[in-house]
């Protein structure tokens, strides 16, 4: 299984806190994830594939793997009280999940019933 991380700059600690939540089964899936937030998920000790940062085109390069059927989940913890100059490619990214039907959880507690499910 595949699955995309990301996190907006104010929501990378949290997703961080959710990856070490769920460390092992995140250890035994291959995992994306935008630059910034990759370089962040390795410091905590995670193997990760990492494309642009997501204002580089980081979020099409995700939203292009989601659509070749490569990528089964995305994790995508937006930040709503900030702006994002790439603000266009996140709509995209959501859009392209939406076209392929690829569970997509923006925020924590979605996250959670995802993690759920995928552990069943
Ligand atoms: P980043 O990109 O991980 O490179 O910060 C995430 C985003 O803002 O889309």
């Amino acid at each position: 299984m595949k699955i995309a991380l990301i996190a907006h700059d104010g929501k990378k600690t949290e997703l961080v806190t959710f990856v070490m939540q769920n460390k092992e089964l995140f250890d035994g899936v291959q995992v994306y994830a935008t630059s910034t937030t990759g370089s962040f998920l390795e410091t905590a000790g995670l193997n990760v594939t990492k494309v642009l940062s997501g204002p580089k085109g980081g979020d099409a390069q995700i939203a292009a793997l989601v659509a070749t059927g490569e990528i089964e989940v995305v994790f995508f913890f937006r930040d709503p009280l900030d702006k994002h100059p790439h603000e266009p490619d996140v709509q995209m990214l959501m859009r392209i999940c939406d076209v392929h039907n690829i569970p997509l959880a923006t925020n924590p507690a979605a996250a959670r019933l995802v993690m759920a499910s995928l552990r069943q």
